[in-house]
Parts: structure tokens; sequence; C-alpha cells
């Protein structure tokens, strides 16, 4: 074993190979992985190697696509088989509210290049004759899924990142990780340490334990699975004999259950409700090659829907019954990328479907360590996504709430209830006597909207407009007419002072820095030039001398951000940067009447000219020591006033008393992304994403290139010379009873032309065939599906994405932002755009101007 190296990578499953061999590829060739045992012997070696290419986050669907698009690559470069089965699968419908996810997962696909079609469920029985068709309303077919050798797999990885020069350690466990002054990790093994650059935790089952050698308590979990196997079963071999093909797989929600056909039998996994953590503290180090115990009572609701819904599985002998653990973080979703608060301290592990996710992780990951960029927007999947909330019981908590509802519909106004409430502002127990709906933003209770008084306050889920739309539309009504207050807690804040904090700003911001007791928005970029910020910045006054900045962001990007402001903080410590978290509470009130409510709490002049438009001030507000911004989010007259936790409940109660006169409303979230959508306001991590440009993003006026040399200026001055490609647009969209929720294709008549940005169908899957075995194409025959397969049309093309959207309950218009060619961002005509809203494409025509408040005027007052 060699004593250094530039990297070592913890962990041979197929994470842990995927990681070296994308490495390798990218011309890191001193690298070592060292793994504990054999390859494998983690979760890798029992796993039942299914893979498909569907996630709810479409750039995690990205990522699935590329790794089933690998194996060809591995399997040559490394001549080892993975024993690819490309099967194709069907996900079976059993009620409408199914057959809507389907829809959308269906229309999602098709910006993403997805060739799924929308079939019923007789076609899908022609594919898989032991279904009891009639238990299923509906199903959609996607030709890249199938299945593989697990182990064969791992290998393949392994071999090739070898054959690219990369070195294996095998039955030796890392069991120490210290860092030099220096950063040099000491990779301290059961054979010697290692000193290296990088270090990355691939520890899969034992991630965790990976993580607390350097004091991180990751949030993943190990969960009990299992899938059986059955003896042979003659409808099986009389199928592929009949047909000349194997049965493709089948993912039943409503069982929470996949199968597919393993040898002449088949093999059935559940995702049962009654689910089990396995090792919650600790994880053993002796755990090697080995099973658990199967259950079959905890697993047997499952099996009664399954047996049910597949009768011709119910009479096959079960020949075994495989129940072994593998790991899942909060969403079911991977941890990716470096540790905020360490250097050189990478993850991939929390990876639950490694044979779909592990090449994408791997070639995400080694990007990011080599170039410094992952390429590809990971957010979904990025180790930074979950706060210090995330302690190890609300991990149990979560996990096995993602477990349990594996395949169960997530609606667009659905708050999970698992570990919550996490934490709370001291108005927690008000806003609930208010009747607030409570929503979890990033572990904090906030109020979503305020349900009338004697009614529940529950969401109605929905695909549709729901039980909330009236109670939102007053709240924005009042607000708009007279005055409304909303709790702002969720909002992330940071203090950054010290001599050097204005240069450390103009360096990462792209516009200039304010003027003491100013206020200025701000978008911040990578070395690539794309966004990976947007923030409000005030100058305080100076504290001690010293300059003081306050920056107001996207909560669940503040491990994010953190990360990106430390490792940009000058070494010589004149810069300090804190994060308040909830040390720091606020409010906004807003609406024509706000400045009047204001005035009778402080005891300085408020009037326009005395505190303006985008003017920060440090006051008393009902007598409680605040900072307060001339500026809200629904983009009227309003303020943002912020305080300490203690006086949160002293200024609510005063906004309270003094607005009676006034009409004053208490409003939601809900509420206030209604107000910003008429606005044509973006949202960080739904418009503003690191895969968009800044001029793309349409945040021309907050670029100032000229400014001095920030970092991304040189690549945001490209995009400038030679014209984004994309322009992102707001949309007034002729909706029915159900408004966008994001992610929906938008369409254009564009006749031949092609705008270029939507992916090609990646044109590898299995085809499509009936009971004869002869192949289908495109029939779409689904009740209610899409006339339409793909993303062409006649003179119609898929042309873009709905980034958000919803009801703009003041203007009383659907609205959806989104991303266009920027050759057709300006074009307001009527009939050339669509949206595709649940299947059905609605007439949508942009919007150049905010149709609430065009001039800014109301604001500005
Ligand atoms: C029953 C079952 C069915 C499954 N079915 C599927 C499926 O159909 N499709 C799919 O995609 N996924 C499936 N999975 C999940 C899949 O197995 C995991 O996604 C995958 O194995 C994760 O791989 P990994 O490399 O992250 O972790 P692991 O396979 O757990 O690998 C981690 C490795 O790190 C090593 N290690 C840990 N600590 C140290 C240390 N300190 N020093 C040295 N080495 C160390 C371990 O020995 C181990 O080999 C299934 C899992 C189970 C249990």
């Amino acid at each position: 074993m060699k004593s250094h190296a530039k990297a070592v990578v913890i962990g041979g499953g197929v994470v842990g190979c995927s990681v070296l061999y994308h490495l390798a590829k990218a011309g890191w060739t001193d690298i070592m992985l060292i793994e504990r045992s054999e390859l494998t012997s983690g979760s890798s070696w029992h796993a039942a190697g299914g893979f498909h290419t569907l996630n709810g986050d479409p750039n995690v669907a990205k990522l699935q696509a590329y790794t089933v698009q690998l194996y060809k690559e591995i399997e040559e470069i490394s001549g080892q088989s993975c024993s690819l089965h490309l099967t194709g699968g069907v996900m079976m419908a059993d009620t409408p509210e199914r057959m809507d996810f389907l829809r959308l997962a269906h229309a999602k696909g098709r910006y993403l290049g997805m060739d799924t079609e929308l079939i019923t469920p007789s076609e899908a029985k022609a594919m898989f004759p032991l279904m009891d068709e009639t238990n299923f309303v509906g199903a959609m077919w996607d030709p890249v899924e199938g299945h593989l050798d697990p182990s064969g797999t791992t290998h393949a990885y392994a071999k090739a990142a070898r054959k690219l020069g990369a070195e294996i350690v095998l039955r030796n466990r890392v069991v120490e990780l210290t860092q030099e002054v220096d950063g040099t990790w000491n990779v301290v093994t059961e054979q010697g340490t290692v000193k290296a650059e990088h270090v990355v935790n691939c520890g899969g089952l034992w991630a965790r334990e990976i993580g607390r050698m350097v004091g991180v308590e990751l949030p993943v979990l190990a969960m009990e699975h299992m899938y059986l196997l059955t003896e042979p079963m003659p409808e099986v071999e009389e199928f592929n004999k009949s047909t000349g093909r194997e049965m493709i797989g089948v993912l039943d929600f409503k069982g929470e259950i996949y199968t597919r056909q393993e040898r002449n039998g088949i093999l059935l996994g559940t995702y049962e409700k009654a689910c089990k953590p396995w090792s919650p503290v600790n994880t053993p180090w002796d755990f090697g090659h080995e099973l658990l115990q199967p259950d079959i009572d905890r697993i047997a609701p499952s099996l009664e829907i399954g047996f049910k819904h597949f009768p011709g599985i119910e009479k096959a002998g079960i020949k075994q019954i495989i129940n072994g653990p593998f790991t899942f973080a909060l969403d079911g979703n991977p941890l990716v990328g470096p540790v905020q608060g360490l250097t050189n301290f990478w993850c991939a592990c929390a990876v639950m479907a490694g044979f779909s996710q592990g090449g994408g992780v791997g070639l995400a990951l080694s990007n990011w360590m080599v170039h410094g960029d992952p390429g590809f927007d990971v957010w979904g999947m990025d180790v930074a996504r979950f706060g210090e909330w995330a302690t190890l019981r609300y991990t149990n908590a979560k996990v096995r709430e993602n477990y349990s509802r594996r395949f169960s519909i997530r609606f667009p106004n659905e708050e999970l209830p698992a570990a919550r409430p996490a934490q709370t502002t001291p108005l927690y127990d008000t806003m609930l006597a208010n009747n607030a709906v409570m929503g979890d933003s990033w572990g904090l209770e906030t109020p979503l909207w305020f349900a009338p008084k004697g009614s529940e306050p529950k969401d109605i889920v929905s695909f549709h407009r729901s039980n909330d739309f009236g109670p939102i539309g007053e709240e924005v009504r009042a607000t708009r007419e007279r005055v409304g207050v909303t709790e702002i807690a969720n909002f992330a804040k940071y203090e950054v002072s010290g001599p050097g904090a204005e240069d450390f700003l103009n360096r990462l911001m792209t516009n200039r820095m304010p003027k003491s007791g100013r206020i200025v928005l701000t978008p911040m970029l990578n070395e690539f030039g794309r966004l990976i910020g947007d923030f409000t910045i005030a100058k305080a006054g100076p504290s001690g001398g010293e300059d003081r900045f306050m920056i107001w962001g996207s909560s669940a990007a503040q491990k994010y951000h953190m990360r990106w402001f430390e490792k940009h903080l000058p070494k010589d410590g004149s810069v300090r940067i804190h994060r308040f978290d909830q040390t720091l509470v606020g409010l906004s009130i807003a609406g024509p009447k706000s400045r009047d409510l204001l005035q009778k709490l402080v005891d300085v002049d408020i009037s326009t000219k005395a505190f303006r438009f985008m003017d920060f001030r440090e006051m008393a507000v009902g007598g409680a020591p605040c900072m307060v911004n001339r500026i809200t989010y629904t983009g009227d007259l309003g303020y943002e006033i912020w305080m300490a936790p203690a006086y949160q409940r002293l200024v609510y109660n005063a906004i309270k008393e003094a607005g009676e006169e006034f009409g004053l409303v208490d409003f939601g979230m809900r509420a206030l992304l209604s107000m910003r959508l008429e606005k044509n306001f973006p949202t960080w991590f739904r418009e503003l994403r690191p895969i968009y440009g800044p001029f793309e993003g349409s945040m021309d006026r907050f670029i100032k290139l000229e400014k001095n040399d920030f970092i991304g200026r040189e690549a945001a001055a490209k995009e400038q010379a030679e014209g984004p490609k994309l322009r992102r647009v707001s949309f007034i969209v002729d909706a029915a009873d159900a408004d966008v929720m994001g992610d929906e294709p938008i369409w254009a008549k564009v006749g031949g032309k092609d705008y270029g940005t939507v992916e090609k169908p990646h044109g590898y899957g299995a085809p499509r065939f009936d009971a004869g075995g002869n192949e289908v194409r495109g029939s779409n025959a689904a009740e209610g599906a899409s006339a339409v397969r793909g993303i062409v049309d006649g003179d119609w093309r898929v042309v873009g994405w709905v980034t958000s959207g919803g009801y703009a309950h003041y203007v009383e218009k659907s609205m959806a932002q989104g991303y266009v060619p920027a050759a057709l961002a300006e074009n307001e005509s009527a009939g050339l755009f669509e949206v595709e809203i649940l299947g059905h494409r609605r007439p949508a025509r942009i919007n150049v101007e905010p149709p609430f408040d065009p001039s800014g005027e109301k604001m500005r007052t």
C-alpha cells in the first residue's frame, strides 16, 4: 500500500468504485480505494439490481439516465459483464390521482428527453401477464428500466478504474481520520497511514461512522429491506418462449411493490409501512456478507395487495426471502459533495439506488473534486441541503417516513408530519391559535395560510386548487388593499463584518455594495458564471469602527452558501461571517397602510423621504430593538422587521394592536409567494439555480460588469456579449382548476424551427411490445392521456420548462415562470405558447411587465 495519494476513497461498494473510476477517468490516477473487507461487502452485494431513470427531481433523473447509459462503457473498458437486462418497465396507477402523478412525470420527461409513454392497464398486462389489470386505471411505460448483476457491475467499475491507474486495497479498515494544519489528511488504516489531499466517504452502511471520525453527524440511516424470489414459474417460461422476450419490471404504487422477472421466476420487493431501521445508532464493524432474518409478518400487508394485483405470482412457491440493510437520507436522495466546515472532505453516501444513481454520483463528485464544480445541478443530492436540525433522532423519524412512502404520491401542497415540530419561533403557539396551517421550512415551523375560524386548519392534498385557495385569496386582497403581517423567520440571515468585509462581498457579488443605511439586491456567481445565490444586502452603521453588512438569502441554502463564503474568506482574518439561523427572527408588514401602521410603533420619521425604498435602519419598533428594511417580497409598500427571538412576541402584539384600525390581517407564506408571482419576482432554487447564467435568469440590472473583478465576471461578460441562450420569463396561463407546480413542459408553435433547448431522446431503451411480442410505438391509449409522445407535435415543439408558478390572487391570473429560448422571450403573442398541466396543454402568453404595479410605483411611494 502506498503512503501518499491525491485522493483516498473509503469504501468499495458500487458508489466508491464508481467514484474511483470517474476520478481516474478525469485524469487523477494517484488515487486509491480502501475497503474494509472485499468489494461489495456492504449493501451492494445483496441488491435486487434494478435500475430506472425516473426521479422526482429532474436533475437527479438526468444523472440516473447517465448511469444507465454508462454500463456499456465500463463493460467495454473492464471486460467484465454487468449482466444488463434492459427490459423496460411500467408504473401502475390504481386511482385517478396516481394517474395525474404519472401524467406529471410523463410531462417532465419530455424536456429531459425521456421516452416515456402513458398506456392502458391491458397494454401493461401484455408485457407482464401475471397482473390482474382490472386493479389499475392506467400506467406509464419507461423504456430505460431493467436489472443487472450488482456484484458484476461493482467489479466492472473497479476493474475499469484499475486499468486507468487507480489502486484498490482490500481487507483494510480505515480506523481514524485526522488533518494536519496544512490540510493534509492522515487516513489511518489497519495496514498503516496514508497521507491524502482529499478523502471521500463512500462508506455506505458505515458512512455515518466515517462522518463521526471527522466530527460530523450525517443524516443517513440504514433500513431493513426485503424482496422475495419465487421458484421457476411455467407462466414465465411460457411467456419467454412465446414472445421471445423477458417480462418487464412493474412498480405498483398501491402495494408499494416492485416486481420483475428473475431467471425463470419472479422477484418481488416491498417498501412496507411497518418499516424497520437497522443499527439505528451504531453500525457494527464486524457486519459482513450477511443477511438479516426475514420477517414475513412485516411485509404481509404489502404481499396481500401484491397477490391481489399480481395473482399469477401468488401461486408460485417462494424460493428465498432476502432481507438486507441499505441507507437513506431524509428525502431518499444521496448525500454528495464537500462537507461544510471541513477542507477536502467529500461525501458520496446515502445512495439508496446505487445501480440507478451510482454512475451519476461518481461523475458529479469527480467533476467537483477535479474541476471545482459538479457540472450539473446537483442541489437535490447536495450534502449541504440539510441543517443541524437533522439530528440522529430526527433522521430516524424522517427516513422511516420516507421509506414507508417510497412510492406514495407527494402532492404539491402536502406537508409531511414526521419529526415535527422541530424548530419553532416564539410565535408558534400564537400562530396555531390564529388557525394557521403550518409548514416545514428547513426544519422550522412556518405559517403557510390561515384557515377560517371554526374550520380545521388542514390542507386537503391535491394536484388541483384546494381548500387553501379561498383563504389565500382573502389574505392577498386584504394585504394589497390594506395591510398584512407575516412571519419571515425562515429567511437565511448572515452578518459579514471586519475591515475586509466590503472587498470580500464585492469579490463575491455581482452588484455594487450599498452605502451605509442602504440595501441592494445581488446575485452571486460561481467561476463558470452560473447563478449560485441571490441576496438582499444592507450596510449597517459601523460597529466599533468596522464595516458591517447584513445579508438575507434562501433558508434552505444556508449550509450551501456558508460553504462558499468560508471557501473564499481571506486567510488574514480581516473578514468575519456569522450565520444567525434562529437567533434572529422576523416579521414583514406589507400593503398601502403599512407605513401608517409602522409609524405608530416607532419614534422616528419614516415618511417617504425620511425612510426611502431600499433604506435600512436600526430602530425600536413597539419598544423592541429591531433592524428594518424598507423592502418586501410582496412588491408593494412594506417592511421587513428583524429582531432577537425574545422580542418577537412584543413586536407582533404591537403590530396587531396598532393594525386594528387599518384592518390588518395575518398572511402566510403561500400568500407571499402568490404576491411575488404577480410581480414576476424569481425564487432561489426554482427560477434561480446553478444551471442558469445571470442574463438567462433575467437578472441583468443586478450585474455590474464594470464594478470590479468579481467571481464569474468573465463568464458573465461572455454570456452578455454572446447573448444568453435562454431567458427566464413569466407567463399568464389559461388554466382550469389546476395551476402549474413546476417542471411542466412549455410548448411553442415554432413550425420546423429548432431552438435547441430541449435534449433529444437518448434513444437508448427497450422497445414496448404487445401480447404477441410485436413492437408497439406510441399509441398512448390511456384514458385522458396526451395524444402526443415526445417533444415535437406538428408545428409545436417543447422549448422549455416551468420553474414555478401558481395562482396570482390579486390580479386573478394563473401564472408560471420558466425558461424559453431567448429568441422567443419577448414575444407576447397569443397562440404561441402552451403549458402542459396534468396532461392538458393550456394556452399561455408571455407577460414581459409584471401584472401588478408594473412601474413599481407602489413600492416606492
Ligand atoms: C435488499 C436490497 C435490495 C436492493 N435493491 C436495489 C435495487 O434493486 N437497485 C438499486 O439501485 N439499489 C438497490 N439496493 C440498494 C443498493 O444496494 C445501494 O444503493 C448500494 O449498495 C449502495 O452502495 P454504497 O457503495 O454506497 O454502499 P455499500 O455497498 O454499503 O458499500 C460501502 C463499503 O464501504 C466499506 N467501508 C465502510 N467503512 C469502511 C472503513 N472504515 N474502511 C474501509 N472500508 C469501509 C464497506 O465494507 C462497504 O464495502 C438494494 C439494497 C438492499 C439491501
